[in-house]
């Protein structure tokens, strides 16, 4: 098996022409700052939406942003330049995604296709992220595993019929000749990840921090294998650099070793902030509204040998990401919610931020 790859500063030949969509999100963010450091040319597309970094924090460091949407940018350019585009652009989170009813899919897959098409015309490899959510299944998944989305209306459902399409609508394009993977990342947490999608670390950690209680939804028995999202983009560098992994191939990207429950999420988060805050069972509905749904696995854990066959290890343990959250949240406020110490000031019941 080789080794685990890590981007190196590269040299004037080797340098790549990367465009990250969503890149001033919370994945998209970290991939471009990585690529850029690594001495990359590297262009942002994004529509500030969802934002969790500033067009001006990227460009501070060199890096080229267009503030528009993936769609407008790609009609308004016709061609693109580029070797990689890695695709993160797209609505995110299970409260999130409540502000986009009857669109969800849409938008996700008109998107990515416009992205696919746009690769496949100028030769460049795309790495798209896609969701664990296409699989709709409890337990431990592999790629293996047969996609069984219910066709039910959800917003929930919405976005998770969409990433599978548009996994469907790359393997097309591949046929024509697109080099092309899809990851399907697991609960991918860590520094800047906004509460604002309703994501249960940065909710958890904030409300830690400012002694309120920490809301577990149901009985917080379900379980999640969570993903530091610098291991996450460990393996798109990983994939970047691999012969195998544009050859339209599915990868589930998750961390085993940090699964846990959600009450037990609460307890180490509770424990490893010193916090006073009590643990309080909430209905999420309560919080967000009636359209809010759970996830179809309650128990969503990952089977990641493809992905380990690339010669990528996860690293950062679930403690080392509570804390790194933490310091994180301790000297500053929620770029997407920003009176984090109102526990109810959440998206659902609020009008969105533009
Ligand atoms: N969750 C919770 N309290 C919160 C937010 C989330 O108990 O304030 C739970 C949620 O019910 C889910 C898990 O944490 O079972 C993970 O939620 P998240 O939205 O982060 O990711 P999901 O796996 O649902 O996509």
């Amino acid at each position: 098996m080789p080794p685990p790859q890590r981007l190196t500063m590269l040299n004037d030949d080797a340098r790549m022409r990367v465009i990250v969509t969503g890149g001033l999100g919370f994945i998209g963010s970290v991939t471009a700052l990585r690529f850029n450091a690594a001495g990359n040319s590297v262009l942002v597309v994004d529509s500030v939406e969802s934002n969790v970094v500033s067009a001006i924090d990227l460009r501070a460091v060199g890096i080229e942003v267009i503030e528009d949407s993936v769609a407008n940018y790609l009609a308004a350019c016709g061609t693109i330049e580029a070797d990689l585009v890695v695709h993160a652009a797209s609505p995110v989170g299970a409260a999130g995604v409540l502000r986009h009813p009857f669109g969800i899919a849409e938008h996700i897959v008109g998107a990515t296709a416009a992205v696919g098409k746009a690769c496949l015309a100028a030769g460049a490899r795309l790495c798209h992220i896609s969701s664990s959510e296409v699989y709709g299944l409890d337990g431990v998944l592999s790629e293996r595993t047969s996609p069984r989305v219910p066709v039910e209306h959800s917003a929930r459902v919405e976005y998770a019929l969409g990433k599978l399409t548009s996994e469907a609508v790359l393997a097309g394009l591949a046929r024509r000749g697109l080099k092309h993977s899809c990851l399907r990342p697991f609960n991918v947490v860590g520094a800047r990840q906004s509460r604002f999608g309703g994501f249960v670390l940065p909710t958890f950690v904030q409300q830690a921090l400012a002694g309120l209680p920490i809301t577990v939804f149901s009985d917080g028995g379900q379980t999640r294998a969570f993903l530091d999202v610098e291991d996450l983009v460990d393996f798109i560098v990983a994939a970047a650099s691999s012969q195998h992994a544009f050859q339209s191939a599915c990868f589930n990207v998750g961390n085993p070793a940090n699964s846990c429950s959600i009450l037990e999420l609460a307890q180490r988060t509770r424990v490893l902030l010193c916090s006073s805050s009590q643990i309080e069972f909430v209905d999420a509905t309560e919080i967000y509204g009636p359209d809010y749904v759970e996830g179809a696995s309650r128990h969503k854990l990952c089977h990641v040998e493809r992905a380990l066959a690339l010669g990528w290890r996860p690293h950062r343990s679930l403690d080392e990401i509570i804390r790194a959250v933490a310091e994180h949240y301790r000297v500053r406020r929620d770029m997407r919610n920003s009176d984090a110490r109102d526990n109810h000031a959440l998206p659902a019941r609020h009008s969105p931020a533009r």
